[in-house]
C-alpha cells in the first residue's frame, strides 16, 4: 500500500490519518517484519493493523560468496516460492541483478532460467526488497552502497511491467532509496509492444535488448518466441523508442558455435545497429547442459569485434561472475 493508502485506512477506522505515516516509516525505513515491533503506536492501533494484514517481507534463505566477491542470495518469498538475485562487485561499482519473475515466462533455448517456466510474477515490494538486501551486502561486504542496478535475473521484466515500473519508482524516490534512473537498466528479450508503451511512458531508466542473433530464423530458433516478435516489430519498437527518448539501447548477444558465429551473422548484426544509436555488449555463454550450445571460438569473436568497430560501435566484452556459484548470466535457476 502507498503512504497515502495507509493514511486511509486510519482515518477510515477512526484514528490519525499520520499513524499511516509511521507505519510507512516502520516497514520502509526500519525494515520491519512485525506489527508488534511497531512500539510507537498503543496496543489498540497495532491489534487494529494485526486484524487487517499481514506483512508479507522477503527472506534471504542462503547467500552465496563466490571467489571473485559476487554474492547469490537464494529469496524466500512470503508463498514459500524463491527467486535469486546478484550483487556484483567491480573496482568502481557495485551492481544489484535483480528478479522480475519467478522463472520465466519466455522460452530461450540457452537460458537455464527458462526451463523453470514462469510460476508467478513478483510483486513491486519483492522486487524493492531484493534491492535493499544487496545494498546492506554491498555496504556489508564491500564498504560501500549499491551504486547500479539491472533487470538482468530471472524474469522478463517487460512481462511484469506495471509491477517493475512501480519498483523502480520506489528505487529513485527519495523517500525510498533516492537512486538515479541512469543507474537502472531494464533488459528484456525484446518484447515490441512493450518497449513502445515504454517509450511512451518517457521512462528515464536504460534499456538492454538480449539480441543475440539479427537473423529471424536463427533467431527464433534459440529464442522461440521471435516467431511472434519478430525483428522487424523489434525494429520498428526501437526506432520509437529512439525517437521519444533519444536513449540508445545496448544489445546482449552472445556468439555460439555453428549458430551465430557465421559472416553473414556479423553482417545482420551490423545492419541492425544501423537503425538506431547502439552498443553491443559481447557475453561469455555460461554452459547450462549437456554441450547444444557452445562458446564461439575466440577467433570467432575476434571477427565480431573487429567488424564492429570499423563501423564506430562500441563493443564491450563481458567475462562471466559468479560463475562458480551458478550465478552467472543465464545460470540463475534456484539450483540449491
Ligand atoms: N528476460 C530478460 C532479462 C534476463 S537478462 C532478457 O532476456 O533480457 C539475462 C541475460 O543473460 C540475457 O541477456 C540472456 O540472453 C543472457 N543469457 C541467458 N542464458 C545465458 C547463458 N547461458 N550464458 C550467457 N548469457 C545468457
Amino acid at each position: 500500500m502507498t503512504k497515502e493508502q495507509l493514511r486511509q485506512f486510519f482515518e477510515e477506522n477512526g484514528d490519525k490519518a499520520f499513524r499511516g505515516n509511521q507505519v510507512y516509516e516502520w516497514l520502509w525505513n526500519k525494515g520491519c517484519h512485525s506489527f508488534e515491533a511497531m512500539t510507537n503506536l498503543s496496543k489498540a492501533t497495532r491489534a487494529l493493523l494485526e486484524s487487517h494484514f499481514v506483512i508479507n517481507h522477503i527472506r534471504v534463505d542462503q547467500m552465496q560468496r563466490s571467489k571473485d566477491g559476487t554474492i547469490k542470495n537464494a529469496v524466500r518469498l512470503h508463498d514459500g516460492l524463491v527467486v535469486e538475485s546478484v550483487l556484483i562487485p567491480t573496482p568502481t561499482r557495485t551492481t544489484a541483478c535483480v528478479s522480475s519473475q519467478v522463472g520465466c515466462s519466455l522460452d530461450c533455448k540457452f537460458c537455464a532460467t527458462a526451463r523453470l517456466k514462469r510460476m508467478r510474477n513478483l510483486n513491486p515490494d519483492e522486487i524493492y526488497d531484493q534491492v535493499v538486501a544487496i545494498d546492506n551486502e554491498s555496504r556489508l561486504y564491500h564498504n560501500r552502497p549499491l551504486s547500479n542496478i539491472v533487470f538482468m535475473g530471472m524474469g522478463e521484466p517487460l512481462m511484469n511491467y506495471n509491477n517493475v515500473i512501480k519498483a523502480i519508482d520506489k528505487i529513485t524516490a527519495e523517500e525510498g532509496l533516492g537512486m538515479s534512473p541512469r543507474r537502472i537498466v531494464v533488459s528484456t528479450s525484446g518484447v515490441p509492444k512493450m518497449i513502445k508503451k515504454m517509450a511512451d511512458d518517457q521512462v528515464r531508466f536504460g534499456l538492454a535488448v538480449s539480441l543475440h542473433s539479427a537473423i529471424d530464423e536463427v533467431r527464433t530458433r534459440i529464442m522461440p518466441f521471435n516467431k511472434q516478435f519478430s525483428l522487424t516489430a523489434l525494429r520498428e519498437a526501437l526506432e520509437y523508442w529512439y525517437e521519444k527518448t533519444k536513449s540508445r539501447v545496448t544489445y546482449e548477444y552472445v556468439v555460439w558455435k555453428g549458430i551465430n558465429d557465421r559472416k553473414e551473422d556479423i553482417d545482420a548484426l551490423l545492419q541492425f545497429c544501423t537503425y538506431i544509436p547502439c552498443k553491443v555488449n559481447l557475453i561469455e555463454y555460461n554452459p547450462i547442459d549437456d554441450g547444444e550450445f557452445q562458446q564461439a571460438s575466440s577467433a570467432a569473436i575476434d571477427h565480431y569485434i573487429t567488424a564492429l568497430e570499423a563501423k564506430g560501435i562500441v563493443v564491450n566484452v563481458r567475462r562471466s561472475r559468479g560463475k562458480d556459484i551458478d550465478a552467472a548470466c543465464g545460470q540463475l535457476a534456484n539450483k540449491s
